[in-house]
Formats: C-alpha cells, structure tokens, sequence
C-alpha cells in the first residue's frame, strides 16, 4: 500500500477539478475552461433551479451555498461515486492515469501478538467491547464527538499495533465512553 497523504498530494498537484467537472456533464453557467470563477448548477442536492455552486478554479473548489459545502476534487468523487476515502483515491489514479511510481510502498505494519509474555490481540474482549460501544455512538452524537471517539480508538488500536501497551489507554477510553449521555 503507497502513502495515502503522498498519492491525495499527486492528485490534488496533477488532476485538474476543471476536467474533472466536465467528464461528470456538470452544468457550468460559463465554459470554465475560459474563466476563473463559474457558477454551476450543484450535482448534489436535487434539482438546482438557480444555480447554487461555484467552482474557484484558483483553489480547486466548488462550493455550494444551498448544501453549504466545499469540495476538492476527492469529496467530489467520494459522494457522486459513493465512494470511502480511499476508493475515491485509487478511483481517481485509475481514471485520469497518474504515474504513482514515484511514491514508495509503505511496509505494512505487522501486528505484535505478545508483550512481555501476555497475548495480545484487538480481538481481544475489551478492544471489541469498546469498538462495539464506539459504534453504537454513531448517528446518536454529535458527529465531531464522535469522530473524536472513534479516532482515539484507532489511535490507542495503532499504538497497539506498533507494540505498545495500551491497557491504561483503553481503560480511559472505557472510562471516558461511561460518562458519555446520549440526548
Ligand atoms: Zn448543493
């Protein structure tokens, strides 16, 4: 598996949103290969009467004031292909052919069995009864909350990988999900 932040560097460096917005038959209110700026109808929110996007072609961006989001070339194929981050990377590589050979191969991170004599694995009992109860959280927080939940988990599960002891941080973690109310 290459460097997933080098190969978003490369697409965002070598994909241009223009063309991009062009192969999916957008409609631009200007030919936007002769201006800057250019409203669009979104893709988005159903039918877009009034155009209500706009593409900076400066930042390659559009932004919708009606969704009220911006998206780079990669949130853009994420939602019209409904695709997971790393889908939409390998998505774009495919289709517009970029040349990734510049960018290395990671060494995949083997996961550590034993510390110090003790078995060790994130099937553990505990790891699985926090990833379920982290999960159970998901559409009843805040979404930031819980992303930051979620996030601390795979943290503590990375660290854990990479051979590190993770008891005390999962008990936190245990304790932090005890204190969280729903509603
Ligand atoms: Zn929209």
């Amino acid at each position: 598996m290459k460097n997933l932040e080098k190969l978003r560097e490369l697409i965002l460096k070598e994909v241009d949103m223009t063309q991009v917005l062009l192969d999916y038959n957008v409609d631009f209110v200007f030919n936007p290969t002769l201006v800057d700026e250019s409203q669009l109808r979104c893709p988005f929110h159903g039918d877009d009467k009034k155009p209500s996007a706009r593409f900076y072609k400066n930042t390659q961006s559009m932004f919708c004031w009606v969704c009220y989001k911006t998206w780079d070339v990669i949130q853009f194929i994420m939602e019209m292909e409904q695709l997971y981050y790393v889908r939409a990377i390998m998505f774009l590589i495919d289709k517009y052919k970029l040349d990734t050979s510049s960018i290395s191969d990671e060494p995949v991170l083997e996961p550590v069995t034993s510390i110090n004599g003790k078995t060790i694995s994130d099937k553990s009992v505990e790891t699985k009864l926090l990833r379920k109860k982290i999960r159970d959280f998901r559409g009843k927080l805040e979404f930031d909350r819980y992303k930051a939940l979620s996030c601390a988990f795979y943290m503590v599960m990375f660290k854990m990988f990479k051979g590190g002891d993770v008891t005390e941080d999962l008990k936190k973690l245990g304790d932090k999900i005890n204190t969280i109310q729903i509603g």
